[in-house]
Protein backbone atom coordinates (compact mmCIF):
# COMPACT_ATOMS: atom_id res chain seq x y z
CA UNK A 1 0.00 0.00 0.00
CA UNK A 2 1.72 3.46 -1.22
CA UNK A 3 1.53 5.77 1.82
CA UNK A 4 3.79 8.62 2.84
CA UNK A 5 5.48 7.65 6.77
CA UNK A 6 3.43 8.84 9.54
CA UNK A 7 5.79 11.90 10.76
CA UNK A 8 5.44 13.66 14.17
CA UNK A 9 1.89 16.14 13.83
CA UNK A 10 2.95 19.56 13.45
CA UNK A 11 5.80 19.16 11.23
CA UNK A 12 4.79 19.26 8.22
CA UNK A 13 5.01 23.14 6.43
CA UNK A 14 4.64 23.06 2.29
CA UNK A 15 3.13 25.23 0.84
CA UNK A 16 0.57 22.68 -0.45
CA UNK A 17 -0.90 20.65 0.43
CA UNK A 18 -0.34 21.62 3.74
CA UNK A 19 -0.75 19.65 7.35
CA UNK A 20 -3.80 18.03 7.48
CA UNK A 21 -5.14 16.96 11.43
CA UNK A 22 -5.66 13.12 12.06
CA UNK A 23 -9.01 13.76 13.27
CA UNK A 24 -10.12 15.37 9.51
CA UNK A 25 -8.36 12.47 7.99
CA UNK A 26 -9.98 10.01 10.02
CA UNK A 27 -13.55 11.56 8.83
CA UNK A 28 -12.89 10.50 5.30
CA UNK A 29 -13.12 6.66 6.26
CA UNK A 30 -16.58 7.27 6.87
CA UNK A 31 -19.52 5.18 4.36
CA UNK A 32 -21.04 6.28 1.01
CA UNK A 33 -24.43 7.66 0.67
CA UNK A 34 -26.33 8.39 -2.72
CA UNK A 35 -25.65 12.28 -3.02
CA UNK A 36 -28.97 12.86 -4.45
CA UNK A 37 -30.44 11.92 -0.78
CA UNK A 38 -31.44 13.67 1.89
CA UNK A 39 -28.19 13.02 3.82
CA UNK A 40 -26.35 14.42 1.39
CA UNK A 41 -28.20 17.38 1.20
CA UNK A 42 -28.03 18.00 5.03
CA UNK A 43 -24.13 17.47 4.46
CA UNK A 44 -24.38 19.85 1.91
CA UNK A 45 -26.07 22.67 3.52
CA UNK A 46 -23.91 22.33 6.41
CA UNK A 47 -20.34 22.35 4.43
CA UNK A 48 -22.23 25.81 2.80
CA UNK A 49 -23.55 27.85 5.68
CA UNK A 50 -19.81 27.21 6.99
CA UNK A 51 -18.29 28.17 3.80
CA UNK A 52 -20.16 31.07 3.41
CA UNK A 53 -19.09 32.83 6.19
CA UNK A 54 -15.17 31.43 5.41
CA UNK A 55 -15.60 33.99 1.92
CA UNK A 56 -17.81 36.16 4.59
CA UNK A 57 -20.47 36.03 1.71
CA UNK A 58 -24.24 35.44 2.03
CA UNK A 59 -23.91 33.76 -1.88
CA UNK A 60 -23.74 30.25 -2.53
CA UNK A 61 -20.19 28.76 -2.31
CA UNK A 62 -19.77 26.67 -5.75
CA UNK A 63 -18.33 22.80 -4.32
CA UNK A 64 -16.19 21.70 -7.22
CA UNK A 65 -14.66 17.95 -6.93
CA UNK A 66 -11.44 19.15 -8.51
CA UNK A 67 -8.11 20.81 -7.64
CA UNK A 68 -7.98 24.79 -7.53
CA UNK A 69 -6.79 24.91 -11.58
CA UNK A 70 -10.74 23.40 -12.12
CA UNK A 71 -11.87 26.65 -10.96
CA UNK A 72 -9.30 28.72 -12.31
CA UNK A 73 -10.51 27.84 -15.86
CA UNK A 74 -13.72 28.37 -14.86
CA UNK A 75 -12.90 31.81 -13.83
CA UNK A 76 -12.11 32.51 -17.62
CA UNK A 77 -14.66 30.21 -19.16
CA UNK A 78 -17.68 31.88 -17.41
CA UNK A 79 -16.63 35.61 -17.55
CA UNK A 80 -18.14 37.79 -20.04
CA UNK A 81 -16.31 38.06 -23.59
CA UNK A 82 -13.82 39.94 -24.53
CA UNK A 83 -9.85 40.96 -23.61
CA UNK A 84 -8.35 39.82 -20.10
CA UNK A 85 -5.83 41.80 -18.26
CA UNK A 86 -3.57 39.08 -16.76
CA UNK A 87 -1.57 40.53 -13.91
CA UNK A 88 1.46 38.09 -13.38
CA UNK A 89 3.33 38.07 -10.40
CA UNK A 90 4.85 34.79 -10.01
CA UNK A 91 4.25 31.16 -10.91
CA UNK A 92 0.44 30.87 -10.56
CA UNK A 93 -0.27 34.03 -11.89
CA UNK A 94 1.40 33.10 -14.70
CA UNK A 95 -0.69 30.02 -14.75
CA UNK A 96 -3.83 31.71 -14.93
CA UNK A 97 -2.64 33.97 -17.76
CA UNK A 98 -1.91 30.83 -19.39
CA UNK A 99 -5.48 29.43 -18.74
CA UNK A 100 -6.85 32.47 -20.26
CA UNK A 101 -5.09 31.54 -23.68
CA UNK A 102 -5.57 28.13 -23.55
CA UNK A 103 -9.53 29.32 -23.71
CA UNK A 104 -9.23 31.34 -26.22
CA UNK A 105 -8.88 34.72 -25.40
CA UNK A 106 -6.59 37.71 -26.23
CA UNK A 107 -4.30 37.80 -23.29
CA UNK A 108 -2.32 41.22 -22.29
CA UNK A 109 0.59 41.07 -18.96
CA UNK A 110 1.20 43.24 -16.63
CA UNK A 111 3.93 41.89 -15.39
CA UNK A 112 5.93 42.99 -12.57
CA UNK A 113 9.16 40.67 -10.92
CA UNK A 114 8.26 38.33 -8.91
CA UNK A 115 8.06 38.70 -5.29
CA UNK A 116 6.47 42.68 -6.04
CA UNK A 117 2.94 43.30 -6.23
CA UNK A 118 0.45 45.16 -8.95
CA UNK A 119 -0.66 48.69 -8.32
CA UNK A 120 -4.45 49.07 -8.86
CA UNK A 121 -3.64 52.69 -10.36
CA UNK A 122 -1.98 51.12 -13.24
CA UNK A 123 -4.72 48.73 -13.68
CA UNK A 124 -7.35 51.25 -14.12
CA UNK A 125 -4.67 52.79 -16.69
CA UNK A 126 -4.54 49.72 -18.52
CA UNK A 127 -7.52 48.15 -18.81
CA UNK A 128 -8.91 52.44 -20.06
CA UNK A 129 -6.59 51.84 -22.53
CA UNK A 130 -6.73 48.45 -23.71
CA UNK A 131 -10.53 47.76 -23.32
CA UNK A 132 -10.68 44.60 -21.07
CA UNK A 133 -13.57 43.08 -19.97
CA UNK A 134 -11.95 40.61 -17.47
CA UNK A 135 -9.03 41.34 -15.20
CA UNK A 136 -7.24 38.27 -13.41
CA UNK A 137 -5.16 38.23 -10.28
CA UNK A 138 -3.65 36.34 -7.71
CA UNK A 139 -4.40 37.43 -3.96
CA UNK A 140 -1.30 35.66 -2.41
CA UNK A 141 1.18 34.43 -4.83
CA UNK A 142 2.22 31.28 -3.49
CA UNK A 143 5.33 30.96 -6.04
CA UNK A 144 7.07 33.94 -4.09
CA UNK A 145 5.09 34.91 -0.59
CA UNK A 146 3.51 38.20 -2.23
CA UNK A 147 -0.09 39.13 -1.23
CA UNK A 148 -1.84 41.67 -3.71
CA UNK A 149 -4.38 44.47 -2.65
CA UNK A 150 -7.10 42.38 -4.40
CA UNK A 151 -9.49 44.87 -2.93
CA UNK A 152 -8.34 47.76 -4.19
CA UNK A 153 -7.48 46.10 -8.07
CA UNK A 154 -10.86 44.95 -8.16
CA UNK A 155 -12.16 48.45 -7.39
CA UNK A 156 -9.70 49.36 -9.91
CA UNK A 157 -11.34 46.97 -12.76
CA UNK A 158 -15.09 48.04 -11.91
CA UNK A 159 -14.14 51.47 -12.22
CA UNK A 160 -12.98 51.00 -15.86
CA UNK A 161 -15.45 48.63 -16.41
CA UNK A 162 -14.09 45.23 -16.11
CA UNK A 163 -14.72 42.01 -13.95
CA UNK A 164 -12.05 40.68 -11.98
CA UNK A 165 -11.46 37.62 -10.91
CA UNK A 166 -9.22 36.73 -7.94
CA UNK A 167 -7.17 33.17 -7.24
CA UNK A 168 -7.38 33.50 -3.81
CA UNK A 169 -5.93 29.46 -3.34
CA UNK A 170 -3.22 30.53 -0.65
CA UNK A 171 -5.33 33.73 0.61
CA UNK A 172 -8.93 32.59 2.35
CA UNK A 173 -8.75 31.79 5.91
CA UNK A 174 -5.14 33.19 6.29
CA UNK A 175 -5.33 36.42 4.82
CA UNK A 176 -8.71 38.42 5.00
CA UNK A 177 -11.01 38.69 2.14
CA UNK A 178 -14.48 39.78 2.39
CA UNK A 179 -16.51 38.74 -0.75
CA UNK A 180 -19.43 40.80 -0.10
CA UNK A 181 -18.39 44.36 1.36
CA UNK A 182 -15.39 43.96 -1.06
CA UNK A 183 -17.83 43.78 -4.16
CA UNK A 184 -16.18 41.50 -5.49
CA UNK A 185 -16.62 39.34 -8.51
CA UNK A 186 -15.07 36.15 -8.70
CA UNK A 187 -12.79 34.68 -6.04
CA UNK A 188 -11.59 30.83 -5.60
CA UNK A 189 -9.97 28.65 -3.59
CA UNK A 190 -8.59 25.38 -3.23
CA UNK A 191 -9.06 22.60 -0.40
CA UNK A 192 -5.44 22.12 0.43
CA UNK A 193 -3.84 25.42 1.24
CA UNK A 194 -4.93 27.03 4.57
CA UNK A 195 -8.00 25.75 4.48
CA UNK A 196 -6.12 22.34 5.87
CA UNK A 197 -8.05 19.44 4.23
CA UNK A 198 -6.67 17.43 1.61
CA UNK A 199 -6.38 18.16 -1.93
CA UNK A 200 -9.47 17.99 -4.40
CA UNK A 201 -12.08 19.90 -3.24
CA UNK A 202 -12.36 23.58 -4.67
CA UNK A 203 -14.42 26.18 -3.67
CA UNK A 204 -15.78 29.48 -5.50
CA UNK A 205 -17.99 32.38 -5.26
CA UNK A 206 -19.57 34.62 -8.03
CA UNK A 207 -21.12 37.86 -7.93
CA UNK A 208 -24.70 38.33 -10.15
CA UNK A 209 -22.65 40.85 -12.41
CA UNK A 210 -20.38 38.61 -13.22
CA UNK A 211 -22.91 35.42 -13.35
CA UNK A 212 -25.25 37.64 -15.56
CA UNK A 213 -22.44 39.13 -18.48
CA UNK A 214 -20.57 35.53 -18.49
CA UNK A 215 -19.63 34.09 -22.14
CA UNK A 216 -22.24 31.48 -22.82
CA UNK A 217 -20.94 29.91 -25.69
CA UNK A 218 -17.87 28.42 -24.30
CA UNK A 219 -18.39 27.29 -20.84
CA UNK A 220 -17.93 23.37 -21.50
CA UNK A 221 -20.00 21.30 -19.22
CA UNK A 222 -18.19 20.29 -16.44
CA UNK A 223 -17.20 23.47 -15.20
CA UNK A 224 -20.41 25.77 -16.33
CA UNK A 225 -21.41 27.45 -13.15
CA UNK A 226 -24.93 27.77 -14.49
CA UNK A 227 -24.99 24.51 -13.57
CA UNK A 228 -23.33 24.66 -10.33
CA UNK A 229 -26.21 27.65 -9.42
CA UNK A 230 -28.91 25.07 -10.62
CA UNK A 231 -27.96 22.65 -8.25
CA UNK A 232 -27.05 24.41 -5.21
CA UNK A 233 -30.49 25.54 -5.28
CA UNK A 234 -31.28 22.18 -4.07
CA UNK A 235 -27.84 21.57 -2.02
CA UNK A 236 -26.66 19.07 -4.66
CA UNK A 237 -23.80 19.37 -6.74
CA UNK A 238 -24.27 19.03 -10.34
CA UNK A 239 -22.09 15.77 -10.54
CA UNK A 240 -20.71 12.78 -8.19
CA UNK A 241 -19.19 15.00 -5.22
CA UNK A 242 -16.15 13.64 -3.26
CA UNK A 243 -18.27 12.53 -0.70
CA UNK A 244 -15.68 11.32 1.70
CA UNK A 245 -13.63 14.55 1.06
CA UNK A 246 -17.21 16.51 1.70
CA UNK A 247 -16.90 14.35 5.24
CA UNK A 248 -12.98 16.07 6.17
CA UNK A 249 -14.45 19.33 5.22
CA UNK A 250 -17.50 19.16 7.80
CA UNK A 251 -15.25 18.48 10.22
CA UNK A 252 -12.12 20.62 9.50
CA UNK A 253 -15.25 23.65 9.39
CA UNK A 254 -16.16 23.02 12.84
CA UNK A 255 -12.51 23.93 13.70
CA UNK A 256 -12.19 26.76 11.33
CA UNK A 257 -15.56 28.20 12.43
CA UNK A 258 -14.78 27.69 16.25
CA UNK A 259 -11.38 29.82 15.87
CA UNK A 260 -13.20 32.35 13.86
CA UNK A 261 -12.08 34.21 10.90
CA UNK A 262 -10.68 37.27 12.40
CA UNK A 263 -8.32 35.15 14.53
CA UNK A 264 -7.55 32.81 12.01
CA UNK A 265 -5.95 35.94 10.06
CA UNK A 266 -4.64 37.30 13.44
CA UNK A 267 -2.47 33.86 13.52
CA UNK A 268 -1.46 33.92 10.19
CA UNK A 269 -0.26 37.21 10.26
CA UNK A 270 1.42 36.38 13.45
CA UNK A 271 2.93 33.71 11.68
CA UNK A 272 3.96 35.84 8.24
CA UNK A 273 5.70 38.07 11.32
CA UNK A 274 7.65 35.42 13.24
CA UNK A 275 9.24 34.45 10.23
CA UNK A 276 10.39 37.87 9.16
CA UNK A 277 11.72 38.43 12.57
CA UNK A 278 13.37 34.79 12.49
CA UNK A 279 15.13 36.08 9.04
CA UNK A 280 16.61 39.25 10.58
CA UNK A 281 17.63 37.80 13.57
CA UNK A 282 19.74 35.26 11.88
CA UNK A 283 20.92 37.89 9.36
CA UNK A 284 22.55 39.62 12.49
CA UNK A 285 24.07 36.71 14.08
CA UNK A 286 26.22 35.07 11.29
CA UNK A 287 25.85 37.84 8.82
CA UNK A 288 24.81 35.33 6.01
CA UNK A 289 22.02 37.02 3.53
CA UNK A 290 19.01 35.44 4.86
CA UNK A 291 15.88 37.54 3.73
CA UNK A 292 12.14 37.18 2.56
CA UNK A 293 12.04 37.51 -0.97
CA UNK A 294 9.31 40.09 -0.55
CA UNK A 295 9.15 43.33 0.96
CA UNK A 296 7.55 44.42 4.23
CA UNK A 297 4.29 45.69 4.14
CA UNK A 298 3.54 43.14 1.08
CA UNK A 299 4.18 39.47 2.60
CA UNK A 300 1.39 37.24 2.60
CA UNK A 301 0.39 35.64 5.68
CA UNK A 302 0.25 32.25 4.99
CA UNK A 303 3.97 31.39 2.85
CA UNK A 304 7.41 33.16 3.08
CA UNK A 305 10.30 32.39 0.13
CA UNK A 306 13.57 33.04 1.95
CA UNK A 307 16.03 33.73 -0.40
CA UNK A 308 18.46 31.64 0.15
CA UNK A 309 22.22 32.72 0.92
CA UNK A 310 24.95 32.61 -1.60
CA UNK A 311 26.71 29.01 -1.98
CA UNK A 312 23.75 27.05 -0.37
CA UNK A 313 21.27 25.19 -2.62
CA UNK A 314 17.78 25.33 -1.85
CA UNK A 315 17.86 21.36 -2.39
CA UNK A 316 20.58 20.96 0.34
CA UNK A 317 18.41 23.54 2.89
CA UNK A 318 15.34 21.32 2.11
CA UNK A 319 17.27 18.38 2.43
CA UNK A 320 18.83 19.14 5.91
CA UNK A 321 15.56 20.21 7.06
CA UNK A 322 14.02 17.39 6.52
CA UNK A 323 16.99 15.09 8.61
CA UNK A 324 15.70 17.46 10.86
CA UNK A 325 11.95 16.16 11.30
CA UNK A 326 10.41 19.03 9.25
CA UNK A 327 8.88 19.52 5.46
CA UNK A 328 9.49 22.65 3.96
CA UNK A 329 9.17 23.50 0.36
CA UNK A 330 11.59 24.10 -2.21
CA UNK A 331 11.99 27.29 -4.70
CA UNK A 332 9.16 26.98 -7.33
CA UNK A 333 9.37 27.99 -11.13
CA UNK A 334 12.25 30.27 -12.16
CA UNK A 335 12.82 31.03 -8.38
CA UNK A 336 13.42 26.79 -7.84
CA UNK A 337 17.39 27.46 -7.44
CA UNK A 338 17.02 30.72 -5.22
CA UNK A 339 14.47 30.23 -2.49
CA UNK A 340 13.01 27.98 0.00
CA UNK A 341 9.40 28.11 0.70
CA UNK A 342 7.56 28.02 4.04
CA UNK A 343 3.93 27.37 4.72
CA UNK A 344 3.10 29.01 7.60
CA UNK A 345 -0.59 28.21 6.94
CA UNK A 346 -3.43 25.93 7.87
CA UNK A 347 -3.66 24.78 11.32
CA UNK A 348 0.08 25.66 11.81
CA UNK A 349 1.16 28.13 15.13
CA UNK A 350 3.63 30.04 15.80
CA UNK A 351 4.93 27.66 18.89
CA UNK A 352 4.67 24.68 16.23
CA UNK A 353 6.37 27.17 13.42
CA UNK A 354 9.08 27.99 15.81
CA UNK A 355 10.36 24.43 15.98
CA UNK A 356 10.66 24.67 11.95
CA UNK A 357 12.33 27.52 12.37
CA UNK A 358 14.88 26.57 14.45
CA UNK A 359 15.41 23.42 12.43
CA UNK A 360 16.19 25.80 9.51
CA UNK A 361 18.75 27.70 11.75
CA UNK A 362 20.62 24.65 12.71
CA UNK A 363 21.04 23.88 8.56
CA UNK A 364 22.24 27.04 7.84
CA UNK A 365 24.61 26.94 10.63
CA UNK A 366 26.11 23.76 9.19
CA UNK A 367 25.97 24.38 5.75
CA UNK A 368 27.75 27.86 6.19
CA UNK A 369 30.23 26.19 8.20
C1 LIG B 1 -1.83 25.79 -5.19
C2 LIG B 1 -2.22 26.95 -6.01
C3 LIG B 1 -2.91 26.83 -7.22
C4 LIG B 1 -3.18 25.52 -7.89
O1 LIG B 1 -3.95 24.70 -7.16
P1 LIG B 1 -4.22 23.20 -7.59
O2 LIG B 1 -5.08 22.76 -6.45
O3 LIG B 1 -2.89 22.52 -7.63
O4 LIG B 1 -4.90 23.18 -8.89
C5 LIG B 1 -3.29 27.98 -7.89
N1 LIG B 1 -3.00 29.19 -7.40
C6 LIG B 1 -2.33 29.35 -6.25
C7 LIG B 1 -2.04 30.73 -5.77
C8 LIG B 1 -1.92 28.25 -5.51
O5 LIG B 1 -1.27 28.41 -4.36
Amino acid sequence: MPQAPEPRFGTFFLPGPTEVRPVVRQAMSGAMMSHRGPEFRALYARVQSGLRIVFCTTRPVFIATSSATGLMEAAIRNAPPGRVLALVNGGFSERFANVSVACGRTVDRYEVPWGSVHAAAEVTTRVRAGGHTVVSVVHSETSTGALNDVRAISDAAHGAGAVCVIDSVSGIRGAELCFDDWGLDYVFTGSQKALAIPPGLAFAVASDRYLAAGEHDRRGIYFDLAEFVAASEHDETPNTPAISLYYALDVQLESVLAEGMPAGWARHAAMCARTADWAARMQEATGLAVAPLVAAGHRSPTVTAIVTPGGMTPQAIVRGVAERGYTIGGGYGKLKGSTVRIGHMGDHTVAGLDGCLDACRQVLRALSQ
